[in-house]
């Protein structure tokens, strides 16, 4: 007798208790072609509605999300071992979003004429427009569950296109429930998906989707990339960083350290745009260090809750905390000093100290990958151009950050290789919908937010009609010696400067 088939399921654990608070199904390959394939016959009707019935639609989402903040907020810190204060900064984030290409998505998405470049073109009336692609499917990292899927969903939803989501099966609990309250508190159409599960499941997303939007590591985004390519599906892609801090002499100290301190351990460090590394112009060392090394080692960590406030929560994979913790022993074991934490936190739950690391040389794995957790390296450089070299010498370039005085920082800023440079500041592009965010090398490919941010989800029609509807035209049949003459004329006059306008040398 043929046993039953048993669905798989994935157990959701609490990574600051250590307690597990769920167990969810996993959905199948079968499954994701099911959903997108509902969604899609959804879609034409989504899109009839223009932007403003869109927008309506999502203006209601938006309205849940802040009523329904604490709920959220609660599931989140569960899911993830956030702080009170992290976990509650992704409902705001998903507000603006909507605020934004609510109001945006017409200007950046509407029918555009095309000024002509030369008396040929010129001779054509024409216009750009914008079709949206009928699935997006996003496939998101577990860092922040809400801002890295329903962020990237709101854009798309706004072009017109439908959208499934694949959270990551570590964090997929606060997203599942938005789309129930989309479906039965907001009843909104029915394009709007969550499928679960790990790489099987988002493979079949990234199979039956017309573009793929991913975040990630660069190793899973390769492998995104490539499964693409087998249907030429167009990916955009944000991966991870190796974020560097240069701090010049004569910067406000103590503004430096604590941007340094809360940009470093900001969510426990697992941010791609976190600052990793560190490098501080010779006359500045020794106060800045100083500085940090104070305000990192009063950070309280824990499970917080109404009662506890802490800074700095847990982390999120145990797998994860294992790579932190490989990267700081080996360090050390290579000559590295932790001036503040270096090692686990204490339990029940996944815990690692908030950790300023000084000594650490090229090479060292703390320097060269991805930590993805509360350490930051501090490195001595003779000067700017040696900061400027080593901030600019890894394979990643997501953002960066300088601190120094106005003109000299404004002008380092200019020469670093990253998607996003604050100057004076910490992680703030991030909070500015209207501006591009994108990694250079290999932190990804394509931009979240601004124009392009909308865009993506779409291709683009040319759209050509001539102002004058004559019988024939000069470029068409027949090709006779007086039209190849009047042609070859034409092209000079159009292309041509000067004299070679009139076919002279
Ligand atoms: P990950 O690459 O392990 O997983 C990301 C997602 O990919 C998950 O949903 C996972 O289930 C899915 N996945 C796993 N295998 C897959 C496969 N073969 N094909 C398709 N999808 C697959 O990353 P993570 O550990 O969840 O997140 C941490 C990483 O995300 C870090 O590198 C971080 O820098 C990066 N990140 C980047 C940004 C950004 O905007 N650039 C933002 C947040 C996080």
């Amino acid at each position: 007798m043929e046993s039953a088939t048993v669905q798989e399921e994935i157990a959701v654990q609490n990574p600051a208790t250590g307690e597990t608070i769920t167990s969810i199904p996993v959905d199948s390959a079968e499954s994701v072609a099911a959903t997108v394939a509902r969604i899609r016959a959804n879609q034409p009707a989504w899109e009839a509605l223009g932007f403003k019935g869109r927008r309506e639609w999502l203006n209601k989402l938006r309205d849940w999300l802040l009523d329904n903040a604490d709920r959220v907020a609660d599931t989140l810190q569960s899911e993830t071992g956030k702080v009170r204060a992290e976990a509650t900064i992704e409902t705001p984030y998903l507000a603006d979003q909507i605020n934004f290409y609510g109001s945006k998505a017409g200007k950046f998405l509407g029918e555009q004429k095309v000024r002509p470049n030369s008396a040929l073109s010129a001779s054509r009336k024409l216009r750009l427009r914008y079709s949206p692609y009928p699935v997006v499917g996003l496939i998101s990292p577990w860092n922040f569950p809400l801002v890295l899927s329903l962020g990237d969903a709101i854009p798309a939803l706004m072009a017109g296109a439908s959208v499934v989501m694949k959270p990551s099966e570590v964090t997929p609990l606060g997203l599942s429930e938005i789309v129930k309250a989309w479906q039965d508190e907001i009843g909104g159409p029915d394009v709007l998906a969550v499928v679960n599960g790990g790489a099987e499941t988002a493979t079949a997303l990234i199979d039956n989707s017309d573009f793929v939007g991913f975040t990630g590591s660069d190793v899973t985004g390769k492998k995104v990339m490539a499964r693409a390519a087998e249907t030429l599906t167009p990916v955009s892609l944000e991966l991870g960083g190796k974020d560097p801090m240069v701090v010049l002499e004569g910067a406000n100290m103590e503004r430096a350290a604590n941007a340094a301190a809360w940009g470093g351990m900001l969510n426990s460090g697992q941010m791609c745009i976190s600052v990793e590394r560190i490098y501080v112009e010779d006359g500045a060392y020794e106060d800045f260090v100083r500085r940090l090394k104070e305000k990192v080692e009063v950070l309280s960590q824990g499970a917080d809750g109404e009662v506890v406030a802490c800074d700095v929560g847990a982390m999120t994979m145990e797998s994860q905390l294992v790579k932190v913790e490989t990267q700081v022993d080996e360090a050390i074991a290579g000559g590295a000093t932790a001036l503040t934490g270096g090692k686990r936190g204490e339990g029940p739950g996944q815990f690692y100290e908030p950790t300023v690391l000084i000594d650490v040389e090229p090479g060292m794995s703390v320097l060269e990958d991805e930590t993805f957790g509360p350490v930051v390296t501090v490195t001595r450089v003779a000067d700017e151009n040696e900061a400027i070299f080593r901030a600019n010498d890894t394979r990643y370039g997501l953002s960066a950050s300088v601190f120094g005085p106005r003109g000299r920082a404004e002008k380092a800023a200019r020469r670093i290789e990253a998607g996003a440079v604050n100057v004076n500041d910490m992680i703030f592009n991030m909070l500015a919908p209207s501006l591009p965010m994108g990694g250079w090398k290999e932190s990804g490919i394509g931009y979240r937010n601004g124009e392009y941010g909308i865009q993506k989800y779409c291709r683009s029609s040319a759209i050509v009609s001539p102002r004058m509807l004559t019988k024939n035209e000069p470029l068409w049949y027949p090709y006779t010696p007086s039209r190849r003459e009047l042609v070859g004329k034409l092209t000079n006059f159009i292309g041509g400067r000067g004299k070679r306008r009139f076919g002279k040398k």
